[in-house]
């Protein structure tokens, strides 16, 4: 069988073909102009391969109700030509092959549920701390979505007493997104993230809002097991600041084998940066049942 997958991002696309191990065959990146210009690449690309189902993990927001008249739109996005635009449904009919479709997001959550660092438990959270923040939460196997999907990047945190910075999100002045993503970090500091390596404080105060934002995604979903991506994350010094923040802001209140061996419960991705496009394939094949 062959499965087509797309990571489709604001500043490039990926694009693969996989079989049902979700190993890759191929892949090509192009990057996002009009929908016309990068539709019809892309269509290209999947006829030429002769796929038998698509998997999309889409940047957002999108709409993933099935009875919605917008169902597989891009919906209020600011990237201007792909706002309100019915990406499944033009796909679907240039293609006439299933299609699976859920947040970029949620496709890097599939991709390690399925064969990466939570292949071995059904209820699993994934987040991305690159760009923006993205959190994909797995229940029982399945990534939720109920009203919306999860946009729990823009959670609220408690500013650190000593940190002025106005954090980057237009809409909250206190959200992670805001105060902890890479661009955050760089407007903070005046510096790119990987030039502040050095900087112990960085990185302390980096851990201090993460693990506040993973605190209450613990309280909250009850994960088990959580999953650190993104391109921030390859600061190899952040992970033990978080595990220790972590313990300290629960303080005891919560005592599960878990928390006791935190070093495996607070994890790395570990499908090389392909969790995402691996996702999508799970997507396709998803779709196909
Ligand atoms: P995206 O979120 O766009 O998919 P990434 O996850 O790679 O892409 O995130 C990119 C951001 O991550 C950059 O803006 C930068 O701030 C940060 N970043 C990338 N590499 C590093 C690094 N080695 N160390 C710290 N921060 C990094
Ligand atoms: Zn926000």
């Amino acid at each position: 069988m062959r499965i087509g997958a797309l990571e489709a991002g604001g500043t490039k696309m990926v694009v693969a073909i996989g079989n049902e191990q979700g190993e890759i065959l191929d892949r090509l990146s192009i990057p996002t102009q009009t929908t016309e210009t990068t539709m019809s690449q892309l269509t290209e690309y999947f006829k030429d391969n002769s796929i038998d189902a698509l998997g999309i993990g889409c940047f957002g927001p999108i709409d993933l109700i099935r009875e919605s008249a917008t169902y597989g739109y891009i919906t209020s996005t600011p990237k201007l030509p792909w706002r309100n635009y019915n990406i499944v449904g033009t796909f679907s009919e240039a293609l006439q092959v299933p299609i699976g479709f859920d947040t970029d997001v949620n496709a890097s959550a599939i991709g390690e549920a399925t064969w990466g660092s939570a292949k071995d438990v059904k209820n699993s959270i994934y987040i991305t701390i690159g760009t923006g923040v993205g959190v994909g939460v797995i229940i029982d196997g399945k990534p939720h979505h109920g009203m919306l999907h999860p946009e729990a990047g823009h959670i609220l945190l408690a500013k650190h007493p000593k940190d002025t910075f106005k954090g980057t999100c237009p809409y909250h002045e206190n959200c992670m997104e805001g105060l902890a993503a890479g661009p955050a970090i760089e407007a903070r500091y005046g510096k790119k993230a990987y030039e502040l390596a050095e900087q112990v404080e960085v990185w302390e105060l980096e851990g201090y809002y993460i693990a506040q934002a993973l605190v209450n995604y613990i309280l909250t979903l009850s994960p088990q097991r959580i999953i650190l991506g993104g391109g921030v994350m390859h600061q190899e010094q952040l992970m033990p600041i978080i595990h220790r923040e972590v313990l300290r802001l629960l303080n005891g209140y919560i005592i599960t084998p878990q928390l006791q061996d935190i070093e495996n419960y607070i994890v790395l991705p570990k499908l090389n940066d392909n969790q995402g496009i691996m996702g999508c394939i799970k997507l396709a094949l998803n779709e196909m049942r």
